[in-house]
């Protein structure tokens, strides 16, 4: 009688249990958005996170909430912005003209030499917190290739000269080497904004000419002579406003120093000697 009763308790329980989570199920289901289904079918699930979202499915589900724009995956560039507009139903926006990684230095071992030996870990972020690093200018480029190891397409590799090369073909516009590099010398630029002034220094002239011969010394003549007013000054360097630069190419002529370079190419504009330094590498 006692097994009897113990089996019926059990069997009124488990029903009980079963009703509860039944109408749990009902009461907090999600609706699942079958628009972020299609949406991750055509994102190229390359998930590098450099559209700010946990990986393609993360991306998906903002983009169908209305959280993310359809342009907003760097992989797949307008061709995938279009596909994804036609699932919300929406006109996909302006040109999405893809970007590509541009290193903002031309500190080169030849220009702007180590002033000690760095034994730490080879990595320039380790680098930076070891006493700033070993580079005469604390604020160019590293050389330890952070930037390199972080780029999840193998779109960069460092030149012999120090600095690292971009590879257009690769180049995804992730912006994972952004986020890796210490020193912010990396930004993403479209083909048509390559006038760059190629350093981020903000020493005062005669501080840069002592660690780098190829940095910006603030000298001004880029900004009084550019006929679109497309150059100002940041502090000791100078800055171009992509939106107004023409590409006429009158203060890379100016230049005293040469460091404002059309580089609408990643892998030679950076560094005038890079053909020769990977010829002889
Ligand atoms: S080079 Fe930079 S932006 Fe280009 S794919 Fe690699 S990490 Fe992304
Ligand atoms: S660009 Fe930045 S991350 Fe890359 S090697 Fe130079 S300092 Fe390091």
């Amino acid at each position: 009688m006692n097994g009897l009763n113990a089996l019926v308790s059990m069997g009124a329980m488990g029903l009980a249990f079963g009703l509860s989570l039944g109408v749990a199920s009902k009461k907090f289901a999600v609706n699942s958005d079958p628009r972020a289904d299609a949406i991750l079918a055509v994102l190229p699930a390359a998930n590098c996170g450099g559209c700010g979202y946990p990986g393609c499915a993360g991306l998906a589900a903002a983009i169908a909430e209305g959280k993310a724009p359809v342009d907003k995956c760097p992989v797949g560039k307008a061709a995938v912005a279009r596909q994804v507009a036609k699932i919300m139903g929406v006109e996909a926006s302006g040109e999405m003209e893809p970007k590509y990684a541009r290193v903002l230095c031309l500190g080169s071992h030849e220009a702007s030499p180590n002033v000690a030996e760095y034994a730490g870990i080879h990595d320039c972020r380790a680098a930076m917190l070891s006493g700033g690093g070993v580079k005469g200018c604390t604020y160019g480029c590293l050389g330890l290739g952070s930037c390199v190891s972080a780029c999840p397409f193998d779109a960069m590799y460092m030149g012999a000269d120090g600095l690292p090369r971009v590879l257009d073909e690769a180049c995804t516009g992730c912006g994972k080497c952004v986020a890796a590099c210490p020193r912010s010398l990396i930004q993403l630029r479209t083909k048509s904004q390559s006038v760059n002034v190629v350093c981020r220094s903000h020493d005062r002239g005669p501080d840069v000419k002592k660690v780098c011969s190829a940095g910006c010394i603030a000298c001004g003549i880029c900004v009084k002579n550019c006929p679109e007013k497309a150059i100002s000054m940041d502090g000791n360097v100078a800055v171009i406003d992509q939106s107004k630069c023409t590409r006429c190419g009158v203060c890379m002529e100016k230049c005293p120093v040469k460091c404002i370079r059309n580089m609408p190419d990643g892998v030679r504009a950076e560094c005038p000697k890079a053909d020769k330094v990977e010829a002889t590498a």
